[in-house]
């Protein structure tokens, strides 16, 4: 299978923070696939550490009120090109770009509120199924 996957999820120091969320039992399960990396928010050029952002109304900022909706946004886009032919993509949870069902509420207050992260709302649009690090049971039922 040809799977989409969060660059952080595979070890990549990306995230804000300069770390990254590697999950060792998802890389586990792509062993015998092909795997197409992808992290819009290095794809929009921004920096690693750099301040979080968060997705307020419709627009994606940071704590500050700084607006990266427009660069995020083409950014999305292009890795909506590189993940052309995958059977399913696999994002982190709770990210602004990635972040499927649940994001941060955009108080940089560690709520959540139902939501999709940027990238992530794009996916089932274009015809992607889209599962995070949390769903590696059914993962591994599909891969399987
Ligand atoms: Fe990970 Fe996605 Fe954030 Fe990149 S944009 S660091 S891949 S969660």
């Amino acid at each position: 299978m040809k799977i989409a996957v969060s660059a952080c999820l595979l070890g990549e120091k990306v995230r804000y923070d300069g770390n990254s969320q590697y999950n060792e039992e998802l890389c586990n399960l792509l062993h015998d696939h092909e795997v197409i990396m992808i992290c819009p928010e290095t794809a929009a050029g921004f920096p690693v550490p750099r301040s979080p952002i968060e997705i307020r109304g419709d627009r994606v900022m940071d704590a500050k009120g700084n607006d990266y909706t427009e660069a995020l946004s083409e950014a999305c886009q292009e890795c909506l090109d590189l993940i052309e032919g995958c059977d399913l993509v696999i994002l982190k949870s709770k990210s602004p770009s990635c972040g499927y069902q649940e994001i941060y509420d955009g108080t940089f207050t560690g709520q959540m509120k139902e939501g999709n992260g940027l990238f992530a709302a794009m996916c089932p649009e274009n015809g992607y199924p889209i599962y995070t690090e949390n769903d590696l049971k059914i993962i591994k039922e599909i891969l399987d």
